[in-house]
């Protein structure tokens, strides 16, 4: 068994496309470990995003993420890293595969619904930025 994080972004919770989000997770044979609804400062954005600070998008991506209500999720399942990637589609929803959440759901390469951790490593690191261990007991 893996874990991963997972965030349903200021987007998708906005457009009331949360329910369908966690629907496609679960029907994928996610079990949920843990789940909160959360508004988090610019600061806490640019904490969490830290790895992309040089990068061109970084103060806007940091404005959308504090931007409105997410929620913060740790998933479970074998493989979970790789295959909720998989099941988000491509970072721009216009290269999203077909039955992807974000082909379905996101509106453009910054406000594209989810984020899932990308290694082992920064599930790691996300999981603990966002959740205590009581939490995940
Ligand atoms: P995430 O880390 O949120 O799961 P990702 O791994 O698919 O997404 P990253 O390259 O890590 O993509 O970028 C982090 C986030 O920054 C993206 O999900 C998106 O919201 C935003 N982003 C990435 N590239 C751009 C861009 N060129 N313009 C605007 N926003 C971008
Ligand atoms: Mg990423």
């Amino acid at each position: 068994m893996q874990r991963t994080f997972s965030i349903i972004k200021p987007d998708a919770v906005r457009k009331g496309h949360t329910g369908a989000v966690l629907a496609m997770i679960e029907k994928a044979s996610f079990q949920l470990v843990a789940i909160k609804k959360l508004s988090i400062s610019k600061r806490q954005a640019a904490g969490f995003y830290a790895v992309h600070a040089q990068r061109p998008f970084f103060n806007s991506l940091t404005d959308f993420m504090s931007s409105g209500a997410i929620f913060v999720m740790v998933l479970e399942k074998e493989n979970a890293i790789a295959d909720l990637r998989k099941l988000m589609g491509a970072t721009n929803p216009a290269n999203a595969e077909e039955g992807t959440i974000r082909k379905k759901f996101a509106g453009s390469i910054e406000e594209n619904t989810i984020h899932g951790s990308d290694a082992e490593e920064t599930a790691k690191f996300e999981i603990g930025y966002f959740f205590a261990g009581y939490e995940l007991a």
